[in-house]
């Protein structure tokens, strides 16, 4: 049930044993879930679609189930490094990136104005979290991160707390104590710190041609069957389960199917689960966020290009043919898939552009919101904003102190169609809400097995040895889900 990440690693695994007979179900046309893109056509003189991806996706080094999955089906040479962060005060890293490596900790606390009384509270936390009994380390989990931190100085909290949760694609206020934890208690992060080969990439084209697509003929070819476009409405669990769906494509007249099943196994979003399954109700209710990118779409390559130069040089960042050199000292070598941070905007945006990784239509920028809930210089928090002015904002938000592009015309811009503007509540909101770890999710979040429902859960928001909603998460859910399916059934 659901074609995401999650469903499509289970049915990858599945697949390998010849005495299974799979079928995917997915309410939407195209697969992958919330890792897709989104085609619009254009109406231009090429007519050559153009792509939005939902977003660009890190994937990291430490990803074993996904790379994994990455290397059988023959895509993992479509990896890019993330290489290049570039900074709205005018700093730069360069190679090892994000939070978990301790140089950028230490040189991003200080550069961010944190005290050496900051890094001795850190210290003395990572040692705290990593001798705490498991059990103990649990009853944190009620406590948001963004509270339990108000030890440290305020700079230090927006750079550790805020964006900590920002990189981890999470709700800042929200994200748990306990997945903070799990994240410094994991061995990985310790084994991270001292490889050289830790990088963060990126695909090096869309979602869809560099992956999703090459993935799904992979599984057809493997014998899986998909039956896209159908929404599952019900779901009856006897000796067989049986599940009905309906026709989304059909606007008048619903169309209702009825498929059998020795065995269920549930990969869509939490609030489809709830809608089916009411004991997750809770869970969809506090763990759920609206999250969604902005693509800022150029009239041509070359302006976006330039964009794109002017904003670093306005943020004291030089960028020359080899090299990019920051104010503030410090040396990059690779702009291509560079990410540009603008921590000190009001919703802490991360934007990238994309040019580079597209071979048709125009360069677009993807702008991702970070911080939902603070109001941004139109007076509007995020969440109170319509479409428009969510792209007006983030476009004058990115913009900054960059007096030259302040004063051009806005370019183009799209949104993923599944966010929209609910005209009753008045705020934002998503057909496709994006889990967040956040305080008191854990203990309502399902094993990968269910002994009382007989599902298997392949989703994000399972508990995974990752732990942390991604598409590693993903992968991992559905990779285990299927070997216990095996197992369970020998
Ligand atoms: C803006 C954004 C940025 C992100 N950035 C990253 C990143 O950089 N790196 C990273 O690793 N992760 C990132 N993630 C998270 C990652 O995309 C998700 O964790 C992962 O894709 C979830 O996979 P999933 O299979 O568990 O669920 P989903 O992708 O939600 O898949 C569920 C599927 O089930 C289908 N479905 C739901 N209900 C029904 C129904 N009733 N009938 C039939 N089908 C149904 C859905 O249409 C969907 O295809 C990001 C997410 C977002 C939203």
């Amino acid at each position: 049930m659901g074609a995401g990440i999650g469903g499509l690693a289970c049915a990858h695994e599945l697949s390998k044993d010849p005495n299974y007979d799979i079928t995917v179900i997915e309410r939407w046309g195209t697969v992958g879930g919330l890792a897709r893109i989104n085609p619009i056509s254009v109406e231009d003189e090429s007519s050559s679609p153009l792509y939005s991806e939902y977003c660009w996706k890190a994937i990291s080094y430490s990803y074993v189930y996904l790379l994994q999955i990455m290397q059988e089906i023959g895509v993992l040479e479509n990896l890019l490094p993330l290489r290049t962060f570039l900074y709205d005060n005018g700093t730069l890293e360069y190679g090892n990136s994000f939070v978990t490596e301790l140089d950028l900790l230490r040189s991003g606390l200080l550069s961010f104005g944190a005290t050496w009384g900051d890094i001795a509270k850190l210290a003395i936390l990572y040692l705290y979290v990593k001798a705490l009994p498991e059990s103990f380390a649990q009853t944190y989990d009620s406590i948001p991160w963004n509270d339990y931190a108000h030890f440290l100085s305020p700079v230090a909290r927006r750079w550790l707390v805020d964006s900590t949760a920002i990189y981890l694609g999470m709700d800042y206020k929200k994200i748990s104590t306990y997945t903070i934890f799990r994240f410094i208690r994991a061995p990985r992060v310790v084994s991270n710190l001292v490889n050289p080969n830790f990088r963060f990439y990126s695909l090096n084209g869309r979602m869809d041609t560099h992956f999703l697509d090459i993935w799904r003929d992979h599984l057809i070819k493997a014998g899986v069957n998909f039956v896209l476009n159908k929404e599952i409405t019900s779901v009856m669990t006897a000796t067989k389960h049986y599940v009905t769906t309906q026709d989304v494509t059909a606007t008048y007249i619903r169309d209702y199917d009825v498929y059998s099943a020795d065995i269920l196994v549930n990969a869509m979003d939490v609030g489809s689960l709830a809608k089916l399954f009411p004991k997750y109700n809770t869970l969809a209710a506090i763990g759920t966020y609206v999250q969604c990118q902005v693509m800022i779409r150029f009239p041509s390559v070359v302006m976006g290009e330039s964009i794109m130069e002017k904003w670093a040089e306005a943020h004291g960042i030089t960028l020359s043919q080899s090299s990019i050199f920051s104010k503030r000292g410090g040396i990059g070598r690779e702009l291509r898939g560079a990410v540009y941070i603008c921590a000190n905007s009001p919703w802490f945006l991360m934007a990238r552009y994309e040019a580079s990784l597209w071979t048709k239509g125009n360069g677009p920028l993807s702008i991702g919101i970070g911080i939902w809930d603070v109001k941004g210089l139109n007076n509007k928090t995020a969440l109170e904003c319509t479409r428009e002015e969510l792209a007006k904002e983030c476009w004058m938000q990115f913009v900054g102190k960059c007096s030259e592009l302040a004063a051009q015309e806005m370019p183009e811009y799209d949104i993923w169609n599944t966010v929209f503007y609910h005209p009753q509540r008045k705020t934002l909101d998503t057909i496709e809400p994006k889990f967040s770890n956040n305080a008191g999710t854990y203990h309502l979040r399902p094993e990968i097995y269910e002994a009382d429902t007989k599902l298997y859960h392949a989703t994000a928001y399972a508990k995974t040895n990752m732990d942390i909603y991604n598409m590693e998460s993903a992968a991992e859910a559905g990779t285990r889900a299927a070997q216990l399916i095996i197992a369970h059934h020998k």
